[in-house]
């Protein structure tokens, strides 16, 4: 069991580490898929024709359930070769209703954890995505007293991870990023020279997967999120 680490800057992801976000997007996904009813494509192959677009509009457009509800769209006229119709579009609308209006389910023991936590570290919030809809998810989460600060940011990159280490005049080496994605929370955090901590969720997005070195001493992984307290 690790030691306890001495006062830091905790820096937190938010979707699929402190509640389940990927997991409503599968659900819609699989509906979708269902009522496509392809006559030759199987659900694997229709699935990599979505996920395809999806990359497309996520580097054009950004993150959030608007342009989900665009990719199924374009899926759909991809594999039909014609524009949707008013009816199909309605339909695709009807599919994310779920999505669109669903309360922020937090993970397990996340607002114990980070009870504990904010009595010996500075916790700060860093979520990726479309303003307004992050943005609902902080106000109905109940947490955000803890946090120092929260950021809506459109992409996480190295240089995010710069320019907050800067904004909070923070030193990178004492801090860490905690998140379910290799691709923003782990990967461009140890870039900027920040450690980090891994806390993988099966629901991850496809395109937030990526390697991570597991010989990578500045990488804790964890297996739930209440087993911070262990570490911090
Ligand atoms: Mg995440």
């Amino acid at each position: 069991m690790g030691q306890r680490r001495e006062a830091a800057v905790l820096v937190f992801d938010a979707d699929d580490t402190l509640w389940e976000n990927n997991v409503l997007f599968e659900r819609v996904i699989e509906d979708f898929l269902t009522w496509l009813d392809h006559p030759t494509l199987d659900r694997a192959q229709l699935r990599a024709v979505l996920d395809d677009v999806e990359r497309a509009n996520a580097l054009a457009h950004g993150y959030g359930s608007k342009i989900f509800l665009r990719s199924l769209a374009d899926c759909l006229e991809k594999l039909r070769e014609r524009p949707a119709t008013e009816a199909e579009r309605a339909e695709i609308e009807q599919l994310a209703v779920a999505l669109v209006g669903h309360q922020v389910e937090l993970m397990p023991g996340v607002a114990e954890t980070l009870d504990d936590l904010a009595t010996r570290h500075e916790l700060l919030l860093l979520t990726k995505g479309e303003r307004e809809e992050q943005q609902r998810k902080l106000d109905a989460c109940g947490l955000l007293h803890h946090f120092r600060a929260a950021h809506i940011v459109p992409e996480k990159d190295a240089d995010t991870y710069r320019r907050l280490a800067r904004e909070h005049a923070f030193d990178p080496a004492r801090a860490w990023m905690i998140g379910n994605s290799p691709r923003s929370d782990i990967l461009p955090a140890r870039a900027a020279g920040m450690n980090a901590v891994f806390i993988p969720n099966e629901n991850t997005w496809v395109l937030e997967h990526e390697e991570l070195d597991p010989s990578d001493p500045g990488v804790i992984r964890l297996a739930a999120f209440p087993d911070l307290v262990r570490h911090f």
